[in-house]
């Protein structure tokens, strides 16, 4: 396991859509509003409500991304349920300039690209694995902001990501915390991403 105290070091978090991501990461942005900066991303989807253009995403057209793909804006993008989402190095930068720990929320195959072309960014990467994939389901239902389709195209890519995430051949996470009781999940995300606690113990991957 590497040092959870690097705090410098940007901190990546990733897992199926659905398993509470922005749940989590909210609550840590509200109670450390000094220590940390979102890298904020674009994509081509369209905003949920309650999401504001520039927070949560900069929401964009198909024909402004590809010409921010074309300008190599991008550290990395990636097509994800039928829409495209990137996070362009003024993303990372922006948060780097405010001396705050950057924390990224994008898919495995972000994480990929930033492990093969971005070694020097050098991240911790924390799987946030859902209990199950029942559970999984019901909070992606529950959520009430897909439509059928994309719903089983989210589904579809989760065990994409949880395969990824669990393969044997390379450390693909430095940490996984399992979303199960919301609480308990955060806590364990909370002392990660503040780098305390040297040797902050991981959960296990459910078997699935
Ligand atoms: P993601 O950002 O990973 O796609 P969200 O944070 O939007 O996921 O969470 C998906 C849904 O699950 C939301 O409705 C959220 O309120 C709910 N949720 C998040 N964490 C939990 C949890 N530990 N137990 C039950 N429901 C949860
Ligand atoms: P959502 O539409 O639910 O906000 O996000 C769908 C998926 O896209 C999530 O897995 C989220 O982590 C991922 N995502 C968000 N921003 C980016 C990004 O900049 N790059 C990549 N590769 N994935 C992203």
């Amino acid at each position: 396991m590497p040092s959870t105290g690097s705090f410098s070091r940007p901190l990546v978090v990733f897992g199926p859509s659905g398993t509470g991501k922005s749940t989590l990461l909210k609550k840590l942005f509200a109670d450390h509003p000094d220590k940390f900066g979102f890298s904020v991303s674009h994509t081509t989807r369209s905003p949920r409500a309650g999401e504001t253009n520039g927070k949560e995403y900069h929401f964009t057209t198909r024909e402004q991304f590809l010409s921010l793909v074309d300008q190599g804006a991008f550290i990395e993008h990636a097509q994800f349920s039928g829409n495209l989402y990137g996070t362009t190095v003024k993303a990372v930068q922006d948060v780097a300039e405010r001396g705050r720990r950057c924390i990224l929320d994008i898919d495995a195959q972000g994480v990929r690209t930033i492990k093969e072309k971005h070694p020097n960014l050098n991240p911790v990467f924390v799987f946030i694995s859902p209990p199950s994939l029942d559970a999984l389901r019901s909070r992606l239902v529950g959520r009430g902001t897909e439509t059928n389709e994309a719903l089983n195209a989210r589904l579809s890519a989760a065990l994409d990501e949880i395969f990824y995430a669990r393969t044997g051949r390379v450390q693909v996470v430095d940490h996984v915390v399992v979303n199960d009781v919301v609480e308990r999940a955060y806590s364990l995300l909370e002392k990660l991403a503040l780098g305390v606690g040297e040797g902050v113990k991981s959960d296990e991957l459910p078997p699935f």
